[in-house]
């Protein structure tokens, strides 16, 4: 099976080659053909596009990835990248020692693939039962490898050393945090990253300092009340009629608590209470999530959703037990790499937007409460959006986004500021 896929691997065409060569033109006055640009050759592409296909036909979801990890150890001895020692049991770390002295920076690339059954109709779909590769980190995976292979074979150009961090456990944002506290930020000045953006065409990347991805917070309340008959309300304490008034009033606090030029969302996701038509439960349950893009409109609703679940239930004669879990910052972006950052895209010939930001959350966001960094949306041309059974991505973005993050590694340590 193993041999099968590889061998339709090979025979795809690369689908936007057209797209490139238009980029290219367009921005023929650029630096395209300057020699001291990292470029990605053919064989190098189609030996990553290759890599990119087995990883999407094996995928392994959050702290799983023992075969990603054991593949990707021997894909990096063979070109001769040590490996760190990190007691890691799933991700691995290597570094790229430049020729001459400097500091340490980072890539990062996410390797774990979600619990979805793939819908893709592609020659290397997920062999895996109810498993996928929906969301692009086998891309993001490989074209990491590529920027390492780019600057391992130009030591020469690099002032510094490079460490490329291949994170399992970004789907349940757990992976950045357990690295980092294994060590993997040590001696690293600065840490890059990205993730790919469906609905930015492929060689096109989205910059953008500061704020660039939500911070994201999960609560549950469980409201307590007396059970009781149901044609008997005054003898008991209904926690449905709580829990009711509680989902209504704290939309009140994003219109009527948080300044108008903040951003943020609640949303109430997920209620659980009573069993059937006649009784009164004791309990409910109501879960959700809060996505904020300032410290303090996270630290405001956190505040306000607090008090008035507790005024509710107080004003009922109930109780209410909170549960609530902070469970990312936002990916915030060091408006000091900016200008490296559109400076390579722009010499290498590549386009750059404005990128837009998202409510989504991504576990990068705790590597930069420890060390700068920068985060930039890779365009991928998907017609489906991430976590799609049905998501698929552009591969003309691998080529992009290797030339990208091995050009960017060697601008930023000539930088001696960093
Ligand atoms: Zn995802
Ligand atoms: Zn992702």
């Amino acid at each position: 099976m193993y041999v099968g896929i590889e061998q339709k691997i090979h025979s795809l065409p690369d689908v936007s080659e057209k797209r490139l060569n238009f980029i290219k033109n367009k921005n023929k006055n650029k630096k395209w053909n300057d020699e001291s640009m990292l470029k990605a050759n053919e064989e190098l592409i189609s030996e990553l596009i290759e890599k990119r296909r087995i990883l999407h036909a094996y995928p392994e979801t959050a702290f799983e990835e023992y075969e990603t990890t054991a593949r990707k150890k021997k894909w990096l001895e063979t070109e001769g990248l040590s490996v760190l020692p990190y007691d890691l049991e799933t991700g691995i770390v290597a570094e790229v020692k430049g020729d001459k002295p400097g500091p340490t920076i980072a890539l990062r690339a996410d390797i774990d693939a979600l619990p979805i059954e793939e819908e893709a109709e592609v020659p290397f779909k997920s062999t895996v039962k109810g498993k996928m590769h929906a969301c692009g980190h086998d891309f993001h995976t490989a074209s990491i490898f590529g920027a390492a292979r780019l600057l391992n074979e130009n030591k020469d150009k690099i002032n510094g050393t490079v460490r490329l961090i291949f994170q399992p456990a970004e789907e349940i944002a757990e992976g950045a945090e357990w690295l980092t506290e294994k060590g993997v930020l040590e001696g690293v000045s600065a840490i890059f990253g990205m993730h790919n953006k469906p609905d930015l065409p492929v060689g096109t990347i989205g910059i953008k300092s500061g704020t660039l991805m939500a911070s994201v917070d999960r609560f549950k309340f469980t409201f307590k009340g007396i059970g009781g008959h149901a044609g008997i309300p005054h003898e008991a304490i209904d926690p449905i009629i709580i829990a009711s008034q509680f989902v209504l009033s704290v939309q009140s606090i994003i219109s009527r608590k948080i300044d108008l030029f903040h951003n943020a969302v609640i949303s109430i996701t997920h209620i659980r209470g009573g069993r059937t038509w006649n009784v009164i439960p004791g309990s409910v349950m109501v879960e959700g999530t809060v996505r904020t893009f300032q410290p303090e409109a996270r630290d405001k609703i956190k505040e306000e959703m607090r008090k008035q679940a507790r005024l509710l239930s107080e004003s009922q004669g109930g109780e209410v037990d909170i549960d609530w879990d902070e469970r990312m910052p936002t990916v915030y972006n060091d408006s000091r790499f900016e200008k490296s950052v559109k400076q390579t895209t722009e010499e290498l010939g590549y386009s750059v937007v404005e990128a837009q930001p998202v409510a989504g959350g991504e576990d990068f966001a705790y590597y930069q409460q420890t060390i700068p960094g920068f985060f930039v949306w890779m365009g991928s041309n998907s017609p489906y959006q991430w976590h799609d059974p049905k998501f698929t991505l552009d591969e003309g973005a691998i080529k992009v986004a290797s030339e990208f993050f091995a050009n960017l590694a060697l601008t930023v340590l000539q930088d001696s500021s960093i």
